[in-house]
């Protein structure tokens, strides 16, 4: 199978490394939960320091090797790999090293990483194939969704994109229910073979 995931909101803990970047750069942090949709997030730092936000998205982005992983994110992700599935990486950041080397320091196994726009990132997946394709940015799903791209694509469930929708999309707490879902497809595609 051909899976992507996007890195931050889903792979590693974005939140809790814009927090550490507030608190280290301006001795401040912000109410994750509070975020309901993308724009506030933006909205909520501007309000407080308009640079702020651009810094830590726009910056050389060297703050976000301090960003964990979720704890179950290696183990799963290296044992589809092992099991020679292909695992592609795509995310809006823009300093390729660094999202490089934080890969590496966690141990991550993976086929390709991409670097997109975070409102081109359909453009790549429909040329990937992918089966599956999770990410945090309710934007980017509906990107995807409209382009009739087919494949499944999953939401990882945040704060920042709860907000309703017409489109019902999948929603998982966590990577471990996400690989719950592609177990059980792989399970029906068994059966049918
Ligand atoms: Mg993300």
């Amino acid at each position: 199978m051909n899976i992507g995931y996007d890195l931050d909101g889903v792979i590693f803990k974005f939140g809790e490394a814009f927090n550490k970047y507030l608190l280290d750069k301006y001795n401040h942090t912000i109410d994750i939960t509070k975020i309901t949709e993308y724009s506030d997030l933006i909205r909520l730092i501007e309000g407080f320091n308009k640079d702020a936000m651009h810094d830590f998205l726009d910056g050389d982005e060297g703050h976000l090797l301090d960003a964990q992983p979720y704890e179950d994110a290696v183990g799963i992700i290296n044992k589809r790999f092992n099991e020679g599935h292909n695992i592609y990486f795509i995310t809006a950041r823009h300093n390729e090293d660094i999202a490089i080397e934080s890969l590496k320091r966690n141990g991550f196994s993976y086929t390709d990483i991409y670097f997109m726009h975070a409102d081109s990132k359909y453009e790549v997946i429909k040329d990937l194939d992918l089966d599956f394709y999770i990410e945090d940015r309710l934007e980017t799903l509906i990107s995807i969704h409209e382009k009739g791209i087919k494949l499944i694509p999953v939401i990882r469930d945040q704060p920042w994109n709860r907000k309703s929708h017409p489109i019902n999309f999948v929603r998982v707490k966590s990577l471990t229910d996400f690989d719950r879902l592609i177990e059980k497809i792989l399970e029906i595609r068994r059966e049918v073979d």
